[in-house]
């Protein structure tokens, strides 16, 4: 079709939903579907992204005509390639995002899912419509699949048991849904699409239901969407959906337009890691046509311009720069330049942000995902202080201990998908990483919750302190059972109930009781000479001796309370007692004393 002739361009669709449910099966049967049915000379590769002509849906709803009858107006239909939760949070596009419309893939046997739910909030917040894909239908006990037939046929041609099964089956994802407050009925029972969900059931596997599923994407669209999908003839509007670094290419980014059209030669304006960019398309690149079925996208050819909706690779210069999740602009008025850059500016600035508040620091790979992830803290009642992308540098460390000293749980960095730069010291402060975004929010709320348990449960005086004491020489009262023997402590305070180990980590028993002069204490501190029973299976001259040194053996926990609630009673003779424990606490544990700076 010529662009003069187009009066709508080609919906956005992205498939999301729970990991396993069949997702990126579904995506490969509809890509296959695509380049088999397709015409002669249709494309259906773009960088990113597939195309799913009219043609073809035409051709598949065919046998459907009594039931969805679809004219279709629409070029066809483009599917993001990659689905799930990250690279979806990149199609950002301000106030939404620049998906017209979502599969929510169910695996039919499975139902609701955590990850199902949580893409259904995301859908939620950037107001994407969304139909249900009940998939993996050959699964249901008895089926007999009939492959790449419509839903309606196959399912006709199924055993009246089996046919129940799969209304039971879509029966619960209707009680799933009304759950969440949706209206939601199999697709063929729907009488008003703005009031309910439809639920069409597929498979994947064999096809079956891949028809219905594209025809109503395409008969939902081009209905309910006719202004947001109105083809318009300006300058370019897209989105940075990643930033490679292409041999032979150098620093690309994978860009979907989603209105206008781009050409070589265009001014372009996107966000940057320091400054907005401004640079002119050098050329624009689309997979090369495909000789049989791969589906790799590995070479590319360059074309003169492209039309939304599309994937399209461009190639500038100053992109090693670019920020995915950026929204990217063509200029075509250089007198307007300094508007658009004013605008990604300010989108940009909302994401990035640093306040003077006690918060966590969170570093993420783009700005969607940055997005996502302080949107989901913040809802979840976790400050943040600092929102960046790119690698944990020295000023998140600092800014993190700062937020530390004010209060201890906060004293993190939640990193998606970044590592700390070359020569950034990072072990004084905690790191959580985690490359899918829900788990790292569900890691940092633990941590945090963790850390306020510890501090409830231990006050002061049910804390181990540090000490190191000396067995005097001549002064052994008694051998065994309990040992007691006068003491010197050395450094730091020992209380009754205190456990000791020796200087290689061997735990030797537990303080039973102080005493000075036949007077029972509650404690001993630095220079005091007094006796001391210890409890334990020890006796003197066998596993310890007369002049042997102990010291009071310090859950790594107590060390910690210790430095974050009472710093103050921390002398100096007790600071070099800690790192002595700290040494030999190591040998077993690498992490002990990790975070405390002695
Ligand atoms: P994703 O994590 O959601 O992308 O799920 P995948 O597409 O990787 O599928 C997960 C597993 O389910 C794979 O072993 C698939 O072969 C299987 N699967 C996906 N769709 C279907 C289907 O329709 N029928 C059957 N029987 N298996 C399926």
């Amino acid at each position: 079709m010529s662009k003069d002739s187009r009066r709508f361009r080609q919906p956005i669709v992205v498939v999301l939903g729970h990991v396993d449910h069949g997702k990126t099966t579904l995506l490969d049967k509809i890509r296959g579907t695509a380049i088999v049915k397709k015409e002669p000379g249709e494309m259906t590769q773009e960088v990113g992204a597939s195309f799913v002509p009219s043609s073809v849906i035409e051709k598949l709803s065919e046998p459907l005509k009594n039931i969805i009858p679809v004219k279709l107006e629409i070029p066809g239909l483009l599917f993001i390639d990659t689905p799930g939760h990250e690279l979806f949070s990149n199609l950002r596009r301000r106030g939404g995002s620049v998906a017209d419309i979502a599969i929510l893939v169910v695996d039919i046997m499975e139902g609701f899912q955590k990850q199902t739910n949580e893409s259904i909030e995301i859908l939620k917040e950037k107001k994407v419509p969304f139909l249900v894909a009940a998939n993996k239908i050959d699964r249901i006990p008895g089926w007999k699949p009939y492959d790449n037939e419509p839903f309606l046929v196959s399912f006709s041609k199924q055993s009246k048991a089996v046919q129940q099964r799969l209304e039971n089956a879509i029966y619960n994802l209707v009680l799933q849904l009304a759950q969440l407050n949706f209206n939601a009925e199999r697709f063929d029972r729907v009488k008003d699409f703005t009031q309910y969900i439809a639920i069409v059931p597929v498979s994947g596997k064999t096809g079956e239901g891949v028809p219905e599923l594209l025809a109503l994407l395409a008969g939902l669209t081009q209905r309910f969407m006719r202004t947001r999908i109105g083809f318009v003839e300006g300058p370019a509007k897209g989105v940075v959906l990643e930033v490679k670094e292409d041999q032979g290419y150098g620093y690309t980014i994978d860009t979907i337009i989603y209105d206008g059209i781009l050409k070589r030669n265009d001014t372009i304006v996107l966000g940057g890691v320091n400054d907005v960019i401004v640079t002119k398309v050098r050329n624009l690149l689309l997979p090369a046509p495909l000789q049989d079925m791969r589906i790799s996208k590995t070479d590319y050819r360059s074309v003169d311009e492209v039309y939304a909706a599309s994937g399209v690779k461009i190639m500038a210069t100053g992109l090693d720069e670019a920020v995915a999740g950026s929204p990217l602009y063509a200029v075509d008025n250089e007198s307007r330049l300094d508007e658009y850059k004013k605008i990604i500016k300010e989108e940009i600035s909302k994401i990035r942000f640093q306040k003077n508040i006690t918060g966590i620091v969170v570093k993420a790979d783009s700005l969607g995902t940055l997005e996502s992830l302080v949107g989901a803290l913040e809802k979840r009642n976790i400050p943040v202080r600092l929102a960046d992308i790119g690698p944990i540098s020295k000023r998140d460390i600092i800014e993190a201990e700062l937020a530390g000293k004010e209060a201890e749980e906060y004293g993190i960095i939640a990193a998606f998908r970044v590592k700390p730069l070359p020569g950034v010291e990072s072990s004084k402060i905690k790191i959580i990483y985690n490359d899918i975004i829900y788990q790292l929010i569900d890691d940092v709320e633990k941590y945090i919750n963790d850390v306020r348990e510890k501090r409830k449960r231990k006050t002061l005086d049910t804390l181990v302190l540090p000490a190191k004491i000396k067995i005097l020489p001549g002064y052994v009262f008694r051998r065994s059972d309990p040992v007691i023997v006068g003491i010197k402590v050395l450094g730091g305070i020992i209380k009754p109930k205190y456990p000791l180990m020796k200087k290689d980590g061997r735990r030797v028993g537990e303080v039973l009781q102080i005493q000075d002069n036949k007077k029972t204490l509650d404690k001993a501190t630095e220079g005091m000479e007094v006796a001391l029973s210890i409890k334990g299976n020890i006796m003197i001259g066998r596993q310890i001796d007369e002049g042997e040194e102990l010291y009071t053996d310090v859950p790594k926990e107590d060390l910690e309370i210790l430095f974050s609630n009472y710093k103050d009673i921390i002398t100096e003779d007790m600071k070099s007692v800690i790192k002595e424990i700290i040494n030999i606490k190591r040998t077993e544990d690498p992490l002990y004393g990790l975070n405390i700076q002695v």
